[in-house]
């Protein structure tokens, strides 16, 4: 790794990690250049935050404007089944975040924060940018896109924003760790869904998949997730399928027999990738371009609103070994998501929250329940996913949750 100084940044992409990357780096000085391409749809994933992304939003400077549009979050609420659901509340597990957080309009959120990229003296530049390898593990903006940058010469650092594009990983064929599972996501807005919990993110178990219910302001989000065969058998477009499960899964019939979706309906195919290289010569992945993971925890704006941050900690400490280490923090940080979304579809989530709150009821219980019930949600809160002790304690109270009395039943069912 060549950056000692680094003085001029290529952003490519106006997502979360880019737009909270270049903002940090313009603000202590940098030359930043953000290549914004816009969207396809207005529709984008990513509606329901964590805790842990509220000191984020604090230290852009942007709480404010994000609570005027946007559904307090209090808490979780995970649906084994009908009459059968566990909570998680913020306000009782968060210790270092504040104990709460929002579910957003996505649309509007990435616009508050590309506004504040150019209150902070980012150059924005609204075109796709283009990228091609150099010599060995370098890589260049192509000369259009260089033009468009206004940068005199190639930047120090090009950081790949881009989400599942994964312009830079593409181009230089950077290995990667496939997810396990190759679910489907459809998602949609609807009305006439009703909550368990006000302003809680749902995630409920189907017949087949699960769902989620995200309430916004006057809508509320729903995502159904399943293999794409057991979508398949529903329809043939998307809106079919959706309507399918919406109207026949015998859970959401049931639940909410008025919904009526006013929305049209996207399709998320590629879902659970990570490269296993976050950072070269003259380039750097930040967000899901470095790594994106199965959505059922809401981590995903946290992980690339958090790479941002601790990669422009990196590349403004200017040490040669900073980027590294920024590269290993981050697969860390991903691993042990990942591990936790494993639990949820094993059975073992359930199980463990189970055992918190059945142990609230025997008296060795009550004795180790704080504990429990203070460490276990901590890396679902984000708070301790960065960390090393929650994901441990995690994982070994992972292992005694496979004696738990009906784990083996409380998995994700696909057929
Ligand atoms: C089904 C599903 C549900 C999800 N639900 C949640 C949730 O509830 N909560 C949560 O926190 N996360 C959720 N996520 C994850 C979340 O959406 C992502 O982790 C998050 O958007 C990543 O932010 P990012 O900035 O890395 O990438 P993105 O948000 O994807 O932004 C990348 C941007 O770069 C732009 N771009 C790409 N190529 C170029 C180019 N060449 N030039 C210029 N611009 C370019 C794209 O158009 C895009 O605007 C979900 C994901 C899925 C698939």
């Amino acid at each position: 790794m060549s950056q000692d100084r680094i003085r001029t940044v290529a952003v490519v992409g106006d997502g979360p990690a880019g737009t909270t990357l270049a903002t940090l780096l313009a603000r202590a000085g940098l030359h930043v250049a953000l290549f914004s391409r816009g969207r396809p749809n207005a529709l984008v994933v990513g509606e329901s935050l964590v805790p842990a992304v509220i000191p984020l939003l604090r230290e852009l400077g942007v709480e404010d404007e994000v609570r005027r549009y946007s559904t307090l979050k209090p808490g979780a609420t995970f649906v084994l089944g009908p009459g059968h659901s566990f909570e998680i509340d913020f306000a009782t597990s968060c210790t270092r975040v504040p104990g709460y957080a929002y579910n957003v309009p996505r649309d509007r959120f990435d616009a508050t924060l590309l506004a504040e990229c150019e209150k902070s003296g980012v150059r924005v530049v609204k075109v796709a940018a283009r990228v091609a390898r150099d010599s060995g593990d370098r890589v260049r903006l192509r000369e259009e896109t260089l033009a468009a940058a206004g940068f005199e010469a190639q930047p120090d650092l090009v950081v790949d924003a881009s989400g599942r594009a994964r312009l830079v990983a593409r181009l230089l064929g950077l290995p990667t760790h496939p997810g396990k599972r190759r679910d489907t996501a459809l998602f949609s807005h609807c009305e006439g869904v009703p909550l368990d919990r006000d302003g809680h993110v749902h995630s409920d178990r189907l017949e087949q998949g699960w769902c989620w219910r995200i309430p916004l302001p006057g809508r509320v989000s729903v995502g159904v997730v399943a293999p794409p065969g057991v979508l398949a058998t529903r329809g043939e477009t998307p809106e079919a399928q959706f309507d399918a499960v919406l109207c026949g899964d015998p859970y959401l019939r049931s639940l909410a027999p008025d919904a009526r979706r006013i929305a049209p309906v996207v399709r998320y195919t590629n879902y659970e990738l990570s490269t296993l290289r976050g950072v070269g010569t003259n380039w750097a992945l930040v967000g899901d371009a470095f790594g994106f993971i199965d959505p059922v925890f809401s981590s995903g704006l946290y992980l690339a609103m958090h790479s941002a941050r601790i990669l422009a900690r990196a590349v403004l400490s200017g040490g040669r070994h900073a980027l590294s280490r920024y590269e290993a923090r981050h697969l860390r940080h991903l691993s042990a998501w990942r591990t936790a979304i494993g639990y949820f579809y094993d059975g073992r989530f359930f199980a463990l929250l189970q055992m918190r709150d059945r142990s609230e009821r025997s008296r060795f219980g009550r004795l180790v329940n704080p504990h429990l019930a203070r460490h276990l949600p901590r890396v679902f809160t984000g708070e301790a996913s960065a960390g090393r002790y929650d994901p441990w304690l995690l994982a070994a109270l992972a292992r005694a949750a496979r004696r738990e009395p009906g784990v083996d039943s409380f998995g994700i069912r696909d057929a």
